[in-house]
């Protein structure tokens, strides 16, 4: 993903996208506003034989009522369509439906029951015949705000009240998706190793808090699952979580002093859920009854939220950019279409909610673009780590002058071979060498040019081996060549031709000629040791200064393995 295009694609979510879903909203209202509506006069009741007194439907008839009961009624108009039906949207009431005096639908038991009685579409078909007859509706809520208000009441043929369910539902089933596939990405990016973890946390709960909200607030849930009083709690807990888990995001992206103050709004709206949760459980309807105050403490607290941003946004604080986008938006549609459905406004046809999912993506690109931004960034730190490791273990283990390895390789390698051939015969050999009266040439050319014939005569025996054979400077003048695999007749050849080599290369320009000694040792397996190692060789390197220099000593027989074992193959004979 380049960082252009993510934000190519956020300017687009913003600029073009979001007004072009507007559009469509608005689009979407007068669609429905169209079709009909029971539009005659409206009287109500408190109870049965008492006075009726007109009002102004479909805002709530101004009731008093100890018993949470009323009665409504109208004329249906004298042409209906063909199997007419009455759509009616009801939140926390039982009521029944009645044409003239004849009960014609019934839901609930007008009267108390725990946790109310949810949230439910109704299609109600009317009998043949109803044109022009008075139909009455005997409601009954614990709640003030919700007696008497059934919104709009569409009266159309069965079909039609089903397509215009439907229709309602596009904006809900065109977020849901994008909601969930959002979801799903930070899921995905949440476990990257750059991953802001608490962040993402956050923000996958308030994402999930959203998604089931979205599903509540469709048609279709109904279908899904016939089940009001689960519908509505779920929606009211999400409504009361978003604002609380938005400001638990809002809290992480946010500097210390914004912390400070955010953290007195989470724990705001996490007293009001506990408190409208306990209410709710206790009989008291809670839930409903707390969005009054809820709504008057939305704007309060995200307007305290939205300054704690703006303060981390001065300070050059991305994040906090970034997250206000979706702060307005969200906060701004909550705060409508909670006082919209609180007073029972009817500008809007829907929830605004549902329209801010794109704003959510803004932030969601923001994040994830920063991750991989980081994750780059540390791959490029990791990758420059590993080169300096590589260097400083290489400067570990070699010698400036001579270019070989220094002991420290040595006792790495020679330790690895060892436990790789513990029991072996002869898996490896060693040569040590010698520059035979190298004390002369510094003597006689100064130190100087010691180093420069020092550094020619490794010049000349690293030509004549290979390169996994492991050449150290054990130390001076002297060296110790690690061969992989190699007996010890063959490092005998080996150690010739570089005595011969080394005879034979004059050195400094090809003015100084130099002779060596070597000495000739391999590993004998199970009861050998890498110190006995190390001394058979510098016996053996010995051995040649001592019989006159330029020449290869192997070490002593006497020692080897093998004699030993020929001599107690005789024993057992
Ligand atoms: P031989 O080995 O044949 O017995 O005689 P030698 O003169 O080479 O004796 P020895 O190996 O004991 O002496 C090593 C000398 O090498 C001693 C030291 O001055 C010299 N030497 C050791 N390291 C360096 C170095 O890094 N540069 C130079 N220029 N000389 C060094
Ligand atoms: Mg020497
Ligand atoms: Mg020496």
């Amino acid at each position: 993903m380049q960082v252009k295009s993510a934000e190519w694609y956020t300017a687009v979510a913003l600029r073009g996208l979001f007004p072009l879903f507007l559009l469509l909203f608005l689009w979407l209202v007068p669609a429905s506003a169209l079709a009909a509506e029971l539009e005659g006069q409206w009287y109500w009741q408190a109870e049965e034989g008492a006075e009726w007194y007109p009002f102004d439907f479909p805002h709530t008839p101004p009731l008093d009522s100890r018993e949470g009961k009323v009665w409504l009624k109208t004329t249906l108009p004298d042409v209906l369509p063909r199997d007419a039906s009455l759509l009616l949207q009801v939140h926390d009431q039982a009521f029944e439906i009645w044409l003239e005096n004849e009960c014609i639908y019934k839901y609930g038991e007008l009267r108390p029951a725990f946790m109310a009685y949810g949230q439910r579409w109704h299609i109600v078909a009317l009998p043949a015949e109803s044109a022009g007859r008075e139909l009455r509706i005997h409601a009954y809520s614990p709640a003030d705000q919700s007696r008497g208000y059934f919104g709009k009441i569409w009266l159309d043929s069965d079909v039609d009240q089903v397509l215009r369910l439907f229709r309602q539902d596009i904006p809900y089933l065109m977020n849901i998706p994008l909601t969930g596939f959002l979801l799903v990405l930070i899921l995905i990016y949440a476990g990257g190793p750059a991953a802001p973890k608490r962040l993402y946390k956050s923000f996958i709960a308030f994402m999930t808090a959203f998604l089931v909200w979205l599903v509540c607030a469709a048609n279709s849930r109904q279908y899904l699952l016939d089940a009001p009083v689960l519908w509505r709690f779920l929606m009211q807990l999400s409504e009361y979580l978003l604002p609380l888990l938005a400001n638990i995001v809002i809290f992480q992206v946010v500097d210390r002093k914004g912390k400070r103050l955010v953290r007195w709004t989470v724990l705001a709206y996490a007293l009001l859920l506990i408190g409208v949760l306990a209410a709710e459980l206790l009989g008291f309807n809670g839930m409903s009854r707390g969005l009054a105050a809820f709504y008057i403490l939305l704007p309060v607290l995200e307007l305290v939220a939205l300054y704690a941003i703006i303060r981390s946004v001065r300070y050059g604080n991305m994040y906090a950019k970034a997250v206000s986008v979706p702060l307005l938006f969200m906060a701004g549609a909550g705060t409508i279409d909670g006082i919209s459905m609180y007073q029972h406004w009817y500008v809007l046809d829907g929830y605004v909610l549902p329209y801010t999912t794109l704003s959510l993506c803004v932030f969601a690109a923001f994040i994830v673009r920063h991750q991989i931004k980081r994750e780059r960034m540390l791959m490029t730190r990791e990758e420059g780590l590993k080169q300096e490791v590589t260097q400083a273990i290489e400067k570990a283990t070699t010698d400036n002058l001579t270019k070989c390895y220094n002991r420290n390789k040595l006792e790495v390698v020679l330790a690895a071979e060892i436990l790789q051939h513990k029991n072996e015969e002869e898996p490896f050999s060693l040569i040590m060498m010698d520059i035979d009266f190298f004390k002369r040439i510094n003597d006689n050319y100064g130190h100087e040019v010691g180093d420069v014939v020092l550094a020619g005569f490794a010049e000349t025996v690293r030509k004549n081996i290979k390169k996994k054979d492991v050449f150290v400077r054990w130390g001076g003048e002297e060296f110790i060549i690690l061969f992989h695999h190699c007996t010890g007749d063959e490092a005998m050849m080996i150690a010739e031709r570089l005595r011969s080599k080394v005879e034979d290369t004059p050195l400094h320009e090809g003015n100084i000629h130099i002779t060596s000694s070597l000495g000739v040792a391999s590993w004998h397996g199970a009861e050998d040791t890498e110190a006995q190692l190390l001394k058979r060789v510098d016996e053996a390197l010995y051995m040649a200064k001592r019989t006159g220099r330029n020449r290869v000593c192997r070490e002593p027989k006497t020692n080897m393995h093998w004699f030993k074992n020929l001599y107690s193959d005789d024993e057992t004979e």
